[in-house]
């Protein structure tokens, strides 16, 4: 895209007066609510038909929230009393519909941005849009959350493409396991969500097999009635993180028994230290634990090749199976679309950790990228919160552009200002 000059004037192009925050996920909506209490206008494009897409349209029917609700709570407004310790999905997307009500966001929806990229004539972002709010939008700042999960990470699986023994899917296009009843279901992955969907189809009466090709550390989701995470929070307080590794073991090896036996290798790094170094998530164990040891679940060695029925496995053995599910992660989409900055990696994560790495150049913030679920959210978006409403309180014009452009778009300035 070059400036917005005359060759352009057929394409609807709009000065937005405060930030454009692409995303109406719980990252996209705790900044914009948190920004509307200072005052300050934005935003909110979405390229999907609703706010929390992700937990609406792309998760297991049985999710809950991993963490207890205290922890996944976005800035400004708690969950209901009323719900449980771990908000089910839906009681999530009705917290999240609530959020955004309650602050007055209303995302541009079906507005899907193929491009942003800064503008030095403008002096801003220009961001490109498809779909119903087609055109380019120019601000001066402009906040990336898109998510970390925004699209499934598939790994090559050598002679998947023969596979034709059933569907393949991966866990953001499965719901639930009524539709796998008495079927054998290779899982790929021993993530959160390959267990839970291995899990899951043990409930419908599915043979799962849980393919486990890396170490994982499973832990229990609470230790005598208080949520793992909240405990391990606490003790980070007053001991060393080595300390509350050698801790949280023991309590696993206690509570668990030797996960080994069953084919569920421990890394040798400590699960937060590991968390901290790689952003590898460890498993709060919800029942997956138990399918396993009873052989209900059954787990096996990486997968060397899938074959027209089923799969080789790395150990020689081979199995049939009537589908596969991909259980193998997510990853961000930020390189397909914004260009030229230096926020972030070629994987689409920002290039500087936790807590520090949601200010770029130019007016670029990113949030949500952090591995550490609504926490992170919630602390990027206040940081962005008020670096934005700082510069903006303090601006008495929108920005020193190129005057063609200024007429060109002055009328929409009107129209967009709160
Ligand atoms: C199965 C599962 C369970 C989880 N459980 C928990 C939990 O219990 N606790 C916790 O803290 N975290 C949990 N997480 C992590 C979860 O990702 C976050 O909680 C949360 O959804 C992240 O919010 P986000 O807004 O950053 O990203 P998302 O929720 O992914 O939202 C990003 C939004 O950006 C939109 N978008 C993407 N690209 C574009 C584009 N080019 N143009 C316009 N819009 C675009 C997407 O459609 C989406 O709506 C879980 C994740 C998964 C997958």
């Amino acid at each position: 895209m070059g400036s917005c000059g005359e060759e352009e004037t057929e394409l609807k192009c709009t000065w937005v007066h405060g930030p454009i925050i692409v995303g109406a996920g719980p990252s996209g909506l705790a900044v914009a609510a948190s920004l509307s209490e200072s005052g300050v206008p934005s935003l909110v494009l979405e390229r999907s038909d609703c706010v929390a897409s992700l937990w609406q349209h792309r998760t297991y029917d049985r999710l809950k929230l991993h963490l207890p609700r205290q922890f996944c709570e976005l800035p400004m407004m708690g969950f209901p009393e009323s719900f449980p310790k771990y908000p089910s999905k839906l009681q999530f997307i009705q917290y999240m519909e609530s959020y955004a009500s309650r602050f007055g966001i209303r995302p541009l929806f079906r507005c899907a941005v193929s491009e942003a990229r800064y503008d030095e004539g403008l002096g801003g972002w220009r961001v490109a849009v498809e779909g119903e709010g087609e055109g380019v939008y120019v601000s001066r700042w402009l906040v990336v959350a898109t998510g970390e999960n925004c699209e499934a990470a598939v790994p090559e699986l050598q002679g998947l493409e023969r596979f034709c023994g059933g569907s393949v899917l991966h866990t953001s296009d499965y719901k639930t396991g009524a539709n796998f009843e008495a079927k054998k279901v290779m899982v790929v992955g021993c993530g959160n969500s390959g267990m839970e969907v291995s899990l899951d189809l043990c409930r419908h009466n599915a043979r799962p097999y849980m393919v486990v090709r890396n170490s994982v550390h499973v832990l229990p989701r609470e230790i005598f009635g208080m949520s793992t995470f909240g405990v391990a929070m606490a003790l980070l307080k007053w001991l060393p993180l080595k300390a509350v590794d050698k801790f949280l073991l023991a309590m696993a090896q206690l509570i668990l028994g030797d996960m080994n036996r069953h084919g569920l290798r421990r890394p040798k790094t400590g699960p937060l230290e590991l968390k901290n170094s790689t952003g590898k998530t460890p498993v709060l164990d919800v029942g997956a634990l138990a399918q396993i040891k009873s052989g209900k679940i059954k787990v096996v060695e990486g997968v060397k090749e899938i074959t027209k029925r089923g799969a080789k496995f790395v150990d020689g053995k081979e199995e049939d199976f009537d589908a596969i599910i991909l259980a193998t992660g997510y990853k961000s989409n930020v390189p397909s679309w914004l260009k030229g900055s230096e926020l972030f990696t070629k994987e689409g994560m920002p290039k500087t950790q936790f807590p520090n790495g949601w200010k770029g150049e130019k007016g670029l913030y990113s949030v949500g990228f952090t591995r550490r679920g609504l926490l992170g959210t919630c602390s990027d978006a206040l940081n962005i919160a008020k670096d934005i409403s700082q510069q903006y309180l303090k601006m008495t014009t929108p920005t020193t552009m190129d005057p063609k452009c200024q007429n060109q778009l002055s009328h929409l300035v009107l129209h967009l200002r709160p």
